[in-house]
């Protein structure tokens, strides 16, 4: 098998299945962790030198300057993510008691709560997602709408087609394409309302010139995860109980792996970081330092193997990139704050969320969320993102 299999046994519904894959995976890392170190430590070095010769005054300036944010404001959205670190401890308190174990076993950090997968076909999942959007702004479903009429969506898989799904935004001039690969089941479903979220941003944003006409990195998931919890809004109306709760987990289990584990990733980052200026780190310091960034995550909640400390060498964006994981946090925490806004004011946000995504790239992410009443240096801002967060949490039974 090859990485990316055994990491997706690790969500398998078997709990041998998912031992295994941990093992495998974990196991590997743990081995290899002298030589990644090796690479860590000089690529490290590199971006150090590069923070030198170039004059930069904080190891995030070039990351800040590159996502039009400033270096406060990123400093101030790990500190209160940071701060927020209870609600991943109860959320895997939670999860421990559905499990049926005292705390979560690593190898089940992913396990899935349910063998089944409701089955929605096409017809029912563009219904849905129309219904979603029609019920936030009849405009975004007019606009979706067109999608399926002017046949803009490539739906099922067939072979020789590429697997995955996204979103291509076109030309100003022209309009988005949605490419799926339909699988019948309700991930497809959210599938095609992320990409609908897309293709509704690159549409609106159309009245840009072709420079601006896109979204920057802290604005590039906005449209398409809000679209989804347009959808599950609706999905948590209709549903069942027991389907309920696990749409919930979901949503939670999502907000700590793109919010709350990114947060995380990045405070190893800048540890680590630093601790090369002084000297080239062991493969022992690295997995010290992760185990604390760890341990303060999940606190009580999770019982950790010793392969666990090696995950850190599994993490692609630390070799290829500097201070980017940051960078998923933000924007999910900017969706999560123009919902919890909507959530407040009604109808009212609605004209407000269409400005920020007819703006494209044109300002900075700052000067676009202020048409929205959003300010990323604000003490509300994370106000309303915990928030709605604590609210998904609290309706878990
Ligand atoms: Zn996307």
């Amino acid at each position: 098998l090859t990485e990316m299999e055994v990491r997706a046994l690790r969500r398998d519904p078997d709990p041998e299945v998912r031992r295994e894959a941990h093992q495998v995976l974990y196991g590997k890392l743990l081995a290899e962790a002298p030589t990644l170190s090796a690479v860590f430590n000089a690529v490290y070095l590199d971006y150090l030198q590069d923070l030198r010769l170039r004059g930069y005054r904080h190891p995030l300036e070039p990351v800040a300057l590159r996502d039009e944010v400033e270096v406060r404001d990123i400093e101030a959205l790990l500190e209160a993510t940071r701060a927020h670190y209870g609600l991943v401890e109860a959320y895997y308190r939670w999860k421990a008691r559905r499990l049926g174990q005292e705390k979560v076993a690593s190898p089940d950090l992913l396990a899935p709560l349910s063998r089944e997968k409701p089955k929605v076909p096409f017809a029912e999942a563009k219904a849905l997602v129309l219904e979603a959007f029609r019920r936030f702004s009849p405009q975004v479903e007019e606009i979706a709408r067109e999608f399926f009429e002017r046949r803009w969506i490539d739906v099922y898989p067939r072979p020789g087609k590429r697997g995955g799904a996204f979103c291509s935004g076109g030309l100003p001039s022209t309009h988005p394409y949605v490419l799926l690969n339909h699988t019948d089941d309700l991930d497809a479903a959210h599938t095609l309302a992320h990409e609908l979220g897309h293709g509704v941003h690159f549409y609106l944003a159309r009245r840009q010139r072709l420079l601006n006409f896109g979204a920057s990195t802290p604005l590039a998931e906005t449209a398409s995860v809000f679209a989804e919890i347009l959808l599950d809004d609706l999905l948590l109306e209709k549903l069942p109980e027991e389907q309920k709760t696990l749409l919930l987990a979901e949503r939670v289990e999502d907000a700590v792996n793109t919010l709350f584990r990114q947060v995380m990733y990045t405070f190893f980052e800048r540890r680590s970081l630093e601790a090369r200026r002084e000297a080239a780190l062991s493969p022992e310091a690295f997995h010290g330092i992760w185990q604390e960034e760890q341990a303060q995550l999940y606190g009580e909640a999770v019982e950790w193997t010793e392969l666990d400390q090696a995950a850190w060498a599994g993490i692609p964006h630390f070799v290829h990139y500097r201070f980017y994981t940051y960078s998923y946090a933000l924007g999910y925490l900017v969706v999560l704050a123009l919902y919890g806004k909507y959530r407040e004011e009604g109808e009212a946000f609605v004209p407000k969320y269409l400005e920020v995504l007819k703006a494209g790239e044109s300002q900075s992410p700052k000067e676009i969320l202020a048409k929205a009443g959003v300010d990323l240096a604000s003490e509300a801002f994370f106000r309303y993102g915990f928030g709605v967060l604590e609210s998904w949490l609290k309706a878990l039974p």
